[in-house]
């Protein structure tokens, strides 16, 4: 279940080399090339799945289980005050690599970076109405 023209299929089955920081049978864990901050890696499934939708359940509980080890370890390791787990699906979403994959990003307390959207203002009926469209 690879992808001819997909380069994280290359780089997770280990046809490009990448900085590797951990490897098993279902995932490869790189360090990304434009690093949000120290440590910034990409967990990736060495089969090809587009996005979140197409991940099956079981790898999903899989590689949430590896970001929260590997976020502890590169807390520890590094000396991070925190992580962000972030995750991109679809073009609209900031997506630009289109096989699944999270991003793990260590955070320091004076790194500067901005991982933050501007908050919205909502009515009690607007939310109300998107519950409704949701839960419906
Ligand atoms: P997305 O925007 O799709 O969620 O994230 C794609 C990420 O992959 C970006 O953070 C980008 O820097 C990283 N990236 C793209 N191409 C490569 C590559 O060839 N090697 C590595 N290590 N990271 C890459
Ligand atoms: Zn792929």
């Amino acid at each position: 279940m690879k992808e001819e023209n997909c380069i994280f299929c290359k780089i997770a089955n280990g046809e490009i080399p990448s900085k590797t920081i951990y490897e098993d049978e279902e995932f490869r864990v790189i360090l990304d090339l434009a690093p949000a901050a120290k440590g910034h890696a990409l967990i990736l499934p060495k089969n090809h799945y587009s996005n979140l939708f197409q991940l099956p359940e079981e790898k999903a509980k899989n590689a949430i289980v590896l970001a929260k080890k590997l976020g502890a370890r590169m807390v520890e390791k590094l000396n991070a005050d925190g992580f962000n787990l972030m995750q991109n699906n679809g073009e609209a979403a900031g997506q630009t690599v289109f096989h699944f994959h999270m991003h793990l990003i260590p955070r320091y307390k004076d790194d500067n970076q901005k991982i933050n959207w501007e908050p919205g203002t909502p009515t009690g009926e607007e939310l109300e109405e998107i519950q409704k469209q949701i839960v419906e």
